[in-house]
């Protein structure tokens, strides 16, 4: 049976024991069994952790992360991109192994999480360029500038879908920026962060500058986004958890970044290919096993094709490869926990109860006795008050509502509080970036679903959070903008 190294928590450089000497069992949601097991951290060890990233920032007599040249900061960040790209095959095993996906996406996802310790390695290099910044002001006499400093000490809590890969897009960018981090990864996946953590020793990275505390959510979790020392929190995951985030950091008016749920709609013309309209649904909805924060999980689908399309959905989604994710050509495997399996089951069964059709799935594959798995799930009539419409899954299922007009796919398509993603695949290039333009969400794809480039913003609306990962808004994220005014003038005012 496969294991994992035994690891402790990572804080100032220095692998330690959690004060209380709690662990969390690592169970295989394949296999349903514990193979291992991680530290669980309490508000004693963030205390260690805020406090080690306090010193790493400016007091580290001549090693301050803050003060660095962006050039040193960025030599780092590289050399971790290299450790992940070198370490590629073992940390996609634990991906698979701590999470469910199918190997070839958790390859994949090392191969993004590399690329983006090295596009924030360039990004944090150009910043040195763009400091003081001149600002044209109406008098001559004053002469302004900006400056772009770190926040200071950053909280990152992250989930469980993209273990690494969430870490990164928080990690990558704070580190870039000049700020140090205490990183609390989800306790139902955070084998590949401490494995991030070897990387940080292997590498030499500054005491300090990065600390990973594993642990609950409310135990580890919640003493982070409280901290007085911790200027700001990013933070990946639920709605309900976010509200918490922002209430706790709200009594001490410390910024906070929110990347939240979704509901997003896919809506599907009758002027597409079909063939390849029905692939874009599938993945739009089945990739990383449905549990992606974007799936476009609600299809608006023209009537006049509706028919063709459902039918061709439902053959190739029985097609779908469900199996262990280790076994090649596996492309959906078990939702992460025993947790999430029940709430999908009972998410299908109160879709039954309300009047909804169980077109296809819905329940465990035959062929497979253990781990959490769901087959690809496709629902259709479907009532926009009913929860199956309303409510994130988090897992393998698709609704299904049929529209007549762009004005009632649209409509259907905002009939959400969320504002995460959407998609609109039509040849008609007008009237996609009409829908584009009539959709309120932070992201909107055009004939496709899913693609992430870590050079292009990532974030949501209304429920879905605020704030912007990646490209140079993910860097902006860490940074304070500070205005300087010099009186120029040898007069008195
Ligand atoms: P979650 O909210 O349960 O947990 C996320 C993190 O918050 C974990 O590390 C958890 O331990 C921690 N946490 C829990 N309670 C806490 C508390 N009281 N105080 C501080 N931290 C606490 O979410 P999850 O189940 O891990 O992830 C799934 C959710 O994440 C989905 O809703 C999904 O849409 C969302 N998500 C969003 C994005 C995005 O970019 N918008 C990306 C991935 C996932």
């Amino acid at each position: 049976m496969a294991s994992i190294p035994y690891r402790q928590l990572f804080i100032n450089g220095e692998w330690r024991e959690p004060v209380l000497r709690k662990r969390i069992p690592v169970i295989n949601p394949a296999t349903e069994v514990a193979f291992g097991d991680i530290p669980a951290g309490t508000a004693e060890d963030v205390d260690l952790a805020v406090e080690a990233a306090r010193n790493a920032l400016t007091r580290n007599r001549g090693r301050d992360w803050a003060r660095a040249p962006s050039a040193v900061r960025a030599k780092y960040l590289r050399a971790i991109a290299a450790k992940i790209t070198e370490r590629k095959a073992e940390l996609a095993k634990l991906e698979v192994l701590d999470c469910g996906k199918p190997l070839d996406e958790a390859a994949w996802d090392m191969d993004d999480v590399a690329g983006c310790f090295e596009y924030y390695a360039d990004l944090g290099e150009g910043l040195d360029a763009k400091q003081k910044a001149p600002v044209s002001l109406p008098m001559e006499t004053f002469k302004s500038y900006v400056l772009k400093e770190p926040i200071g000490v950053v909280g990152l809590i992250t989930p469980w879908n993209y273990p690494l890969l969430m870490a990164a897009w928080k990690v990558a960018p704070a580190l870039a920026a000049g700020c140090t981090a205490v990183l609390k990864p989800s306790e139902l996946a955070s084998v590949t962060c401490l494995e991030l953590a070897d990387i940080c020793r292997e590498v030499g990275l500054p005491a300090g500058v990065l600390n990973i505390i594993t642990g609950l959510g409310p135990e580890a979790g919640a003493p982070i986004a409280s901290h007085p020392h911790v200027d700001k929190v990013a933070f990946t995951g639920s709605s309900e958890t976010g509200k918490k985030i922002m209430t706790a950091a709200a009594q001490l008016v410390k910024p906070v970044s929110l990347e939240l749920g979704g509901k997003s709609p896919i809506i599907i013309f009758d002027d597409v290919d079909i063939d390849k309209a029905v692939e874009w649904a599938l993945f739009g909805c089945f990739w990383t096993n449905g549990q992606i924060c974007s799936a476009t999980s609600r299809l608006i689908l023209h009537q006049n094709i509706a028919k063709e399309f459902i039918d061709r959905l439902v053959t190739w989604a029985q097609n779908i490869k469900v199996s262990d994710p280790l076994v090649e050509g596996c492309r959906l495997g078990p939702v992460v926990s025993e947790g999430q399996y029940d709430k999908i089951k009972k998410f299908i069964a109160t879709a039954k109860s309300e009047g909804a059709t169980i077109l296809s799935g819905g329940s465990r594959p035959k062929h497979l006795e253990k781990g959490y798995f769901i087959e690809p799930t496709i629902i259709t009539d479907v009532d926009t008050s009913m929860q199956i419409w309303r409510e994130e899954v988090f897992g393998p299922v698709l609704c299904v509502k049929v529209f007549s007009s762009e004005d009632e796919a649209i409509e259907l398509a905002n009939d959400t509080h969320y504002g995460l993603a959407g998609a609109v695949l039509s040849s008609d290039r007008d009237r996609c970036q009409r829908v584009t333009e009539a959709i309120p969400a932070g992201i909107i794809w055009i004939n496709c679903s899913q693609p992430c480039f870590c050079q292009a913003p990532w974030g949501g609306n209304k429920r879905s959070g605020f704030g912007r990962e990646l490209g140079e808004w993910g860097l902006e994220n860490y940074l304070a903008v500070k205005q300087v005014t010099e009186y120029t003038s040898s007069d008195p005012w």
